[in-house]
């Protein structure tokens, strides 16, 4: 695996792949990798020759009260993830290789609609800083497919209306959410929970699965059944719990639906404690 640091490397680098013809998938993270990660990584490895893995901690998609300051760190640990991954090229660029010395970019990527909902509505900003880097990592790597979880299933759609929008040349592709044995989703962020809070995070799956169960049952009234979520997470009693959404949209353009009629995405942001943990299902009328 090579470790690549900057990006006139970088771009050498993919020069010569790209000259022997070679496939390349990327998979962009934020670092602290963990088996949600690995499995992105192994998606990419089955379909291309070549996988680059970029760990950027992209300051322009948090918000000024946001974590941006103690995000959690362990490059030792990512470097090992990848090589056991079979990653080709990690790539590790400097803020400053990145968003120039004044770390301070005046062009920027803006979506609409796409993010009038969910996290979208309450982190504003947030996707202009994804689409800006996400567009900015695909001008460095011209990777042929990118890959993205469905874990971050708002993210996952905007860029792949960014790249058939915008007319990058890549492929996007959506990995399923990789879970914890207890249903948790794996998450960068799961490092701030402290044992007991790690215990109580389940109720963000159970919380899903318990809407499924409705929608199953019949309920498809998106009122109702997001008043029964609300409901099933006061039950839980868990003091320091405190939910920041629950949504139920369309799965192409995240629009909010009062029935149940086509393909919903059902996603929630919830705090535990200071921890803002996100999760969403997909539910398939056909
Ligand atoms: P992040 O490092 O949090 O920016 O995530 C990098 C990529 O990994 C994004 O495409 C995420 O959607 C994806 N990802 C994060 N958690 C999971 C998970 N539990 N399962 C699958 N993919 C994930």
């Amino acid at each position: 695996m090579q470790i690549i640091r900057t990006k006139s490397d970088l771009r050498t680098l993919i020069c010569t792949y790209k000259n022997q013809g070679k496939v390349i998938g990327f998979v962009p993270t934020m670092g602290y990798l963990h088996a949600g990660h690995a499995s992105l990584m192994q998606l990419a490895r089955g379909g291309n020759d070549v996988v680059v893995v970029s760990i950027f901690i992209n300051p322009l998609q948090f918000g000024a009260n946001e974590d941006l300051d103690k995000y959690p760190r362990n490059i030792r640990g990512d470097t090992e993830l990848c090589q056991k991954n079979n990653v080709d090229i990690l790539y590790l660029p400097e803020s400053y290789d990145i968003l120039g010395t004044n770390l301070h970019l005046l062009s920027y990527v803006n979506i609409t609609l796409l993010d009038q909902n969910l996290c979208g509505a309450k982190r504003p900003g947030h996707f202009k800083g994804v689409c800006t880097i996400i567009s900015k990592l695909f001008n460095l790597i011209t990777p042929d497919k990118a890959y993205f979880g469905r874990k971050d299933i708002q993210q996952l759609r905007i860029i792949e209306r960014m790249a058939a929008d915008l007319d990058f040349p890549v492929q996007i592709i959506g990995g399923e959410t990789s879970r914890d044995k207890d249903g948790l989703a794996f998450s960068s962020r799961n490092a701030y929970l402290s044992d007991e809070e790690r215990k109580m995070a389940i109720i963000v799956p159970e919380t899903l699965e318990f809407i499924r169960n409705l929608i199953d049952l019949g309920i498809s009234s998106s009122e109702a059944l997001i008043a029964q979520g609300q409901q099933f997470i006061s039950n839980a009693n868990i003091s320091n719990a405190k939910l920041d959404y629950l949504e139920i949209v369309d799965d192409i353009l995240l629009q909010k639906v009062t029935e149940i009629k086509q393909n919903i995405i059902v996603a929630i942001a919830l705090y535990i404690g200071k921890t803002r943990l996100i999760d969403n299902i997909t539910v398939l009328r056909t």
